[in-house]
């Protein structure tokens, strides 16, 4: 049921939340499971709060079905902390990391990681950011630290799918942040799975890390204490205070993915979304236009450009959908256009009022 007042928030990060996790904090914004405070106004050491963080672990493992042999880490400093903090972890003696850069997430991790190891690309990036090169082609090295790639890049629209990369024989570092919990994920190969949690999970401050066991302890003596995975396993992610309030949500948006049938209904909700806009895009005859190849097409941030990128248009079109209730469609300042961002939260009734204005701004604009 639509909430009075309430937009249908196309918005990149952070974005729309379940109703149903809103009410509930709202519910419980004064008097938490009876103890007469929010989360939020409670002592991270408390052991109702160490109740609802392990609880959250477990929801996360179960739900991601993770492997026994990774540690669930909650840290701080979102995702591009961690552009730091795996180099930083993970270099031990190995003198490279390996980078595949498919957009900008991806680039600026490569940049970030720079500082603290050597970086190799497997493959020179050419821009405009369109698609997954051909991995044939890509220069491997079996001596790298880890091999590094976005799973699905935000600004661009560009997804791993349906499998990740070839590992050749080291591990995968996944940065999740954008697709956490969209479609079933396959650990094999992997050393690293990490996201922050403001686009499908929750609010922004709390940083997920999903480190296997094996990879932990061999990190570089500068290593700060809160960017330290051996630190933050050691303490249970409570080496300092923990964004509290951040790990209630994302508490109660794993219950309600659990609610929904877990990551298996949320996965065939997403595709009945984007494939609704795609197929509006792709039967436009050219009127709306997405640049990504097809075989990687984000589920989650569906980007196009209207009449081969008329800003006029565009604008307008942002416009009308301003009128219909439906806010931040703009398309990052990087690469201009529309971005659709259908993250778990959106629903296919909302979706379905965007695809609406799609094939009635066709109607009365294309020649
Ligand atoms: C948003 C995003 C980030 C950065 O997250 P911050 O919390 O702002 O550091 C990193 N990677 C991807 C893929 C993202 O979408």
């Amino acid at each position: 049921m639509p909430i009075a007042g309430r937009k249908i928030n196309f918005a990149a990060g952070p974005a729309k939340l379940p109703e149903e996790v809103l009410l509930k904090m709202q519910e419980e914004q004064l008097n938490y499971a009876g103890l007469g405070l929010s989360v939020i106004e409670m002592s991270h050491r408390s052991k109702e709060f160490g109740a609802l963080l392990n609880e959250t672990i477990t929801l996360i493992r179960e739900l991601m079905n993770i492997p026994e042999n990774f540690e669930v880490l909650f840290m701080q400093g979102g995702g591009t902390g961690q552009f730091a903090a795996i180099p930083l972890n993970l270099k031990g003696n190995h003198d490279h990391a390996d980078y595949i850069v498919t957009g900008a997430w991806s680039a600026k991790a490569a940049e970030e990681a720079a500082k603290y190891i050597n970086v190799k690309k497997v493959f020179t990036p050419s821009k405009p950011y369109v698609t997954v090169p051909d991995q044939e082609k890509w220069v491997h090295d079996e001596n790298a630290s880890y091999l590094y790639y976005c799973a699905n890049e935000t600004v661009h629209g560009i997804e791993f799918t349906p499998t990740a990369p070839e590992s050749h024989n080291v591990p995968l570092v996944a940065d999740v942040s954008s697709n956490f919990l969209a479609r079933p994920f396959d650990f094999k190969d992997h050393g690293i799975v990490f996201g922050g949690t403001q686009k499908n999970l929750g609010a922004a401050g709390l940083t997920i890390v999903i480190v296997r066991k094996d990879l932990i302890g061999k990190e570089q003596a500068i290593t700060p204490a809160v960017f330290s995975y051996k630190e933050m396993i050691a303490n249970n992610s409570l080496y300092n205070t923990p964004p509290t309030g951040g790990i209630y949500t994302t508490n109660l948006v794993l219950k309600w993915i659990k609610e929904k049938g877990g990551v298996e209904a949320i996965y065939a909700t997403n595709l009945a979304k984007s494939g609704l806009i795609y197929s509006i895009i792709d039967e436009s005859n050219g009127f709306y236009h997405c640049a990504v190849d097809k075989r990687y097409r984000s589920i989650m941030n569906v980007c196009f450009r209207i009449d081969g990128g008329n800003e006029k248009l565009e604008a307008e079109f942002l416009e009308g959908a301003t009128k219909r209730n439906m806010i931040n469609l703009k398309g990052h300042r990087s690469v201009g256009g529309i971005r659709a961002s259908l993250y778990n939260a959106i629903s296919l009734e909302e979706t379905q009022v965007l695809a609406d204005w799609m094939i009635e701004f066709k109607k009365t604009h294309q020649q």
